[in-house]
């Protein structure tokens, strides 16, 4: 059986995780020194939205409309005195505009209403925000709050279950299976890692392992599903 040769070759125990994990963390790390965020914001504020926004929509995209966005309504306090629809205006070409316009506006008085003007800084706060899961949430803390936090978001479910570092596809059971195998200095940078890694090469359809700086740490090409989609 091909995946009891795979087993027998790279294990993927939480312990031999562990141990795969630095060699693959550093080799990373060399491969993308100056890796950063990709939304340009200037404020926690502006994180929060961005990601929101960022949801099956490109950086890119992001940081072009945020840009009109953030120069009309710097402050949650601004989108109070605006009609929604203004908002679905600007944001329409990042796709799902109506439930994400209505989310920004919901956050911004809870901002407003709530928290004193201020993004809160704590995990439990932020995802009592609309439209604000785990994900979202893990960013602005990591970004601007200093408290690392696994970003899990397609890139990362897809790698991590090809690198064999999860079997899950679960948001937050990945989330907790990735903290067991990298200390929490990590994690933030190691999430960066998996978005740039599954752009550039760990792609869904067709990832170029043959080119792959991760090739004999990962199982994936020698699984039936990776002999089919591997280049
Ligand atoms: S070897 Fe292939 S599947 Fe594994 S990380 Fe690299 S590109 Fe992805």
């Amino acid at each position: 059986m091909a995946n009891e040769s795979v087993a027998a070759r790279i294990k993927t125990t939480i312990t031999a995780n562990r141990e795969r994990a630095p060699e693959v963390y550093a080799r990373l790390e060399a491969l993308y020194p100056d890796i950063r965020c990709t939304l340009d914001y200037k404020s926690p504020f502006q994180i929060l939205i961005m990601t929101a926004l960022a949801a099956q929509c490109t950086d890119v995209r992001v940081n072009i409309v945020s840009k009109e966005l953030f120069e009309r309504f710097p402050h949650p306090k601004d989108f109070l005195e605006v009609d929604v629809k203004v908002i679905e205006k600007i944001i329409h070409s990042c796709g799902f505009y109506r439930q994400k316009a209505k989310n920004i506006m919901k956050t911004c008085h809870s901002i407003m209403g709530k928290f004193g003007g201020e993004v809160p800084r704590t995990m439990e706060e932020l995802v009592q925000l609309a439209g604000v899961g785990r994900k979202t949430a893990n960013v602005v803390l990591g970004e601007c709050f200093g408290h690392q936090g696994v970003i899990v978001d397609t890139h990362c479910t897809r790698l991590t279950n090809r690198l064999g570092f999860t079997k899950n596809q679960d948001a937050v059971k990945i989330e907790k299976d990735l903290m067991k195998v990298w200390p929490d200095d990590r994690w933030t940078l190691f999430s960066h890692f998996m978005v740039f890694h599954g752009r550039a090469v760990c792609t869904a359809r067709a990832p170029k392992c043959s080119q792959c700086t991760l090739r004999e740490l990962c199982p994936f090409p020698d699984t039936r599903e990776g002999r089919k989609l591997a280049r």
